[in-house]
C-alpha cells in the first residue's frame, strides 16, 4: 500500500491530479487551463471531474469548460462532475451551456447553525437525495459543532436549479 499523492500538473492557477477513477481540478479555472484537452485523457468514454477544490472560475475560464462540455457531446462521452464545489454549482445555475449533458453526482451546498452561528460548505448526494432535490426540499444536515440540525443557507429554487433539465 503506498500514501503518496499521485502527482499534480500544473495549469495556469489551476492542477490536475489524476485519481484513477477521476481526474481532480484545483485552484482557479482561467484560460490557461486548457480544460478541453481533458477530453482526452476519458476512460472507457468515461470521464469524470472531481472539483471540490475549485475556488474560482473566470469568464475565459467559463468559454472553455463549455468547450469541453460541447467536445464531450459530440464525442458521446459520459462525464460525471462530482464533489462540485460552490463557485461552480453557482456557474452552473447562472450559464446553462455550462451544464452540457453532465451528470453531477454530488455537490457543496452552504449551511447555517442558528444554535452556535456555524456556516459551513456541506457536501450532498444528488443521487441519493435526488426526489428531495427535485422538489427543491435540502436535506437536512447535523451541525459538526454543536450537533443541531442545520438550516439550508441560500434559496433551494434558485441554488438547486441545475439538476431541473
Ligand atoms: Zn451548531
Amino acid at each position: 500500500m503506498t500514501t503518496a499523492n499521485p502527482p499534480a500538473e500544473t495549469r495556469g492557477r489551476m492542477t490536475v491530479t489524476d485519481l484513477g477513477d477521476a481526474l481532480a481540478l484545483a485552484g482557479s479555472i482561467d484560460e490557461t487551463a486548457a480544460l478541453h484537452e481533458l477530453i482526452g485523457r476519458a476512460h472507457a468514454n468515461r470521464l469524470t471531474l472531481d472539483l471540490a477544490a475549485v475556488i474560482f472560475i473566470n469568464s475565459l475560464g467559463v468559454r472553455d469548460w463549455i468547450r469541453m462540455q460541447a467536445a464531450a457531446q459530440k464525442s458521446n462521452l459520459a462525464v460525471e462532475l462530482r464533489r462540485v464545489s460552490e463557485p461552480l454549482v453557482h456557474q452552473l445555475n447562472m450559464i446553462i451551456a455550462t451544464r452540457g449533458a453532465a451528470h453531477v453526482s454530488s455537490f457543496y451546498a452552504p449551511y447555517a447553525c442558528d444554535a452556535c452561528g456555524r456556516e459551513e460548505s456541506l457536501l450532498i448526494d444528488a443521487v441519493a437525495h435526488h426526489d428531495r432535490l427535485v422538489k427543491l426540499d435540502p436535506p437536512p444536515m447535523t451541525c459538526p459543532e454543536c450537533g443541531a440540525q442545520m438550516a439550508f443557507n441560500d434559496f433551494p429554487e434558485r441554488y438547486f436549479s441545475f439538476l431541473s433539465a
